[in-house]
């Protein structure tokens, strides 16, 4: 199975890495997320995420579009099923980069997928970067550090944990874990 799934707290660098990946690594494949959140300064629909209002969501779910779906900070967050089945069907490497309530659906649903946590170097380091993107309230930066808290905790729960100290490096582990081996191999 050529998925993996990347997860880890807001602040970590997830949208960094996988920037990076997709930089250095073009045949993997990233898959485009919906979210009801308002596009950040600089992004595109379309490219970071697919924008949709709550009525729209709302009716993706209920016709079974996502693969799996999560509320994050007031917002809503899915990753879209027919895209992702398509490139799955091709043996095209795919990468989700989700939190952790989607990655555990993600889990029960394709246990064949590889699971990688990225961690940021230390708790004081993810507070830095996550008030310093400078584009969140400080009430959103308080909802967004109360998640990190339980999103560490569950490090323990994924296969493979990547340390965000430099963000090529930490891309080329990624993708060295991709074109892995997959984690049931390992256990046989
Ligand atoms: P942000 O608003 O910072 O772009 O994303 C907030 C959180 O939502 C991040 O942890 C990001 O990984 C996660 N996220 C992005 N897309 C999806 C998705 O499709 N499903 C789930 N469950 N989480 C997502």
């Amino acid at each position: 199975m050529g998925l993996t799934v990347l997860s880890g707290p807001s602040g970590v660098g997830k949208g960094t890495v996988v920037a990076a990946v997709r930089r250095l690594h073009p045949e993997v494949w990233v898959s485009v997320s919906v979210t009801t959140r308002a596009p950040r300064p600089g992004e595109t629909d379309g490219v970071e995420y697919h924008f949709a209002d709550a009525e729209e969501f709302a009716h993706m779910v209920k016709v079974g579009e996502f693969v799996e779906h999560a509320m994050f900070a007031g917002h809503a967050y899915g990753t879209p099923r027919g895209p992702l089945e398509e490139r799955l069907a091709q043996g095209v490497p795919c990468l989700l980069e989700i939190e952790l309530q989607g990655a555990r659906q993600v889990r029960s649903a394709m246990p064949g997928a590889r699971f990688v946590f990225l961690a940021p170097p230390t708790w004081d380091e993810l507070v830095r970067r996550l008030t310093g993107r400078g584009t969140e309230a400080p009430d959103v930066i308080r909802r967004r550090l109360d998640r990190a808290r339980i999103e560490l905790a569950a490090e323990t729960e994924f296969d493979e944990v990547v340390v965000n100290d430099e963000v090529t490096a930490a891309a080329a582990k990624l993708v060295g874990l991709m074109t892995g081996r997959p984690r049931d191999a390992h256990r046989a």
